[in-house]
């Protein structure tokens, strides 16, 4: 199955999805579901939405995220390939419907869904249907002990949204970001949903203080990666954000400033079909107030 960018944007929305094939697919763009593994029991689930983080073990399955409803059955096929145990848990990192849209196929099939206290209400505000909704949730930090880890998911504040986690596979060396990272993509900020550039800079740095360069580190969207690649992408954000900082203090509008392209050397590698550097630096642009006085 291939969803066109406008599918995502529409997911992230929560609105109706257009599924056709995208004319130059972008890592970051849609494509087929495919899974692959990342070491021991863990694998990653792309393609179809956000990232999937799969523990898969004696204990059965715990997912982080579950991307959208049409794709869970291609997911379990994947997944009963590896485990022919049950899904135990599904934890969100954030409210999208390409990260939450399979909750209520697998709450069905027994699955507790799990996530920041935040996606529920915000889920409930959108009126997303009860079975959809996560039955466990926390507004701080939670640990799931399975398949001989400990997952410990912290919530950081404001950052792609108001109710995003970290997930942190304690021993393992893995980690799931969620949303705070856009592998080599734009990122998107739902500041109608609490997002904030402000948030989403020291969240990052968070995540750095507490890895190493051995940590596998999976990302959103686009392709897994390691302490280095979240480097690089704080590094894009910072340099990017300063730009737009100096040239709005400076006294420019937002047409001098896109003018001045302040995204121009990442423009290729980063732009994508649904985020491209005029977007992004639009969005810093638009909500400097909440950040420039940001650290
Ligand atoms: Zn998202």
């Amino acid at each position: 199955m291939k969803i066109f960018n406008r599918g995502l944007f529409a997911l992230m929305l929560g609105g109706p999805v257009l599924m056709t094939q995208p004319a130059n697919a972008h890592v970051c763009d849609f494509s087929d579901v495919r899974m692959e593994r990342l070491k021991d029991n863990f694998y990653v689930i792309s393609g179809g939405g956000g990232n999937i983080g799969v523990s898969a073990g004696e204990d059965g399955v715990f997912l982080i995220d579950d991307q959208t409803a049409p794709l869970t059955p291609e997911i379990l096929a994947l997944i009963g390939e590896v485990n022919d145990g049950p899904i135990r848990f599904v934890l969100n990192t954030h409210l999208h419907g390409d990260h939450t849209g399979g909750n209520e196929n697998l709450g069905r099939e027994g699955a507790v869904i799990l996530a920041h206290d935040n996606v529920r209400t915000r889920l409930i505000e959108r009126e997303v249907s009860a079975g959809a909704l996560p039955v466990l949730t926390f507004n701080d930090q939670v640990s799931i002990h399975i398949n001989g880890i400990e997952a410990r998911a912290v919530h950081v504040e404001n950052a792609h949204t108001d109710g995003d986690s970290i997930i942190y596979f304690k021993g393992a060396n893995v980690v799931h970001v969620g949303d705070i990272m856009f592998n080599t993509c734009f990122p998107f900020i739902d500041t109608n949903s609490g997002g904030s550039f402000k948030g989403l800079i020291p969240a990052i740095e968070g995540v750095l203080a507490k890895i190493d360069e051995e940590t596998i580190v999976i990302p959103g969207h686009g392709p897994v990666t390691d302490k280095a690649g979240l480097e690089t992408y704080l590094d894009m954000l910072v340099t990017i954000g300063g730009r737009v900082r100096s040239l709005k203090s400076s006294g420019k509008t937002l047409e001098e400033v896109l003018a001045a392209n302040p995204a121009a050397e990442f423009d290729e590698v980063w732009s994508w079909s649904f985020i491209n550097g005029e977007r992004f630096v639009t969005t810093l642009y638009n909500t400097m107030e909440d950040w420039a006085e940001a650290p």
